[in-house]
């Protein structure tokens, strides 16, 4: 399937909620949940119906799976190992998205969205206990040090980033060295240090049908 590519915007409309998926404008008055706030399309201000049942699972799964930025065979093989570890399905799928090295750069303040992270991941500006990783999926492991390339540390977008995440609390299973650009995975993020607008659950009732 080929990645999403139209406005991420319209996704948010589409959940009817904020997903920051596109950095300091999600912030801003510009954002379009703000000024719009219904379905995209020429009949989105006319769906009211209440979802329920399998639509509802479906909207969760879909609305999850676009906060992290994955394809959908991708998001499935997540809850299949999810559903094979020790643990509860839905916050071992969790913990899985959230240990995405685009996730976890994003995390800790490099990035001012996922997709921001994505992008650093992919143009090599992300090293893994002092290697290049250029793979947005790759699993990061508790103790491996996660850092942006010496070279690259001079980008206006990092610069950025940091100055909004002074501002912010940071992750308590992460450990942060903001002024150097470097982070380390300490534990792995339980359900309560995962601060998101998605009911788990239903994701697992849908898959498990
Ligand atoms: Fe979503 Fe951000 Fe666009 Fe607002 S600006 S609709 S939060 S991606």
């Amino acid at each position: 399937m080929a990645r999403y590519k139209d406005a991420v915007c319209r996704l948010c409309r589409r959940e009817g909620m904020k997903l920051f998926l596109k950095g300091s404008k999600c912030f801003s008055d510009k954002c379009p949940v703000e000024k719009r706030n219904f379905a995209p399309g020429q009949h989105g201000k006319d769906r009211k119906a209440k979802i329920v049942g399998y639509g509802l699972q479906l909207r969760e799964k879909q609305k999850t799976k676009r906060i992290y930025f994955t394809q959908e065979g991708q998001f499935r093989n997540y809850f299949e190992k999810a559903a094979r570890a020790k643990g509860v399905t839905g916050e071992m799928l969790l913990q899985q998205l959230e240990r995405r090295l685009d996730n976890v750069v994003y995390r800790l303040g490099f990035a001012l969205s996922r997709r921001q992270a994505r992008q650093l991941v992919r143009h090599g500006h992300v090293h893994v206990d002092g290697r290049k990783v250029n793979i947005p999926s790759y699993e990061v492991d508790i103790g491996e040090e996660i850092a942006i390339r010496e070279s690259s540390r001079k980008l206006p977008i990092l610069e950025q980033a940091k100055d909004f995440a002074s501002h912010q609390n940071a992750p308590n299973w992460l450990n942060i060295d903001r002024d150097n650009y470097q982070g380390r995975l300490v534990a792995l993020p339980k359900r309560e240090d995962i601060q998101l607008p998605v009911n788990e659950q239903l994701i697992v009732e849908l898959y498990s049908k």
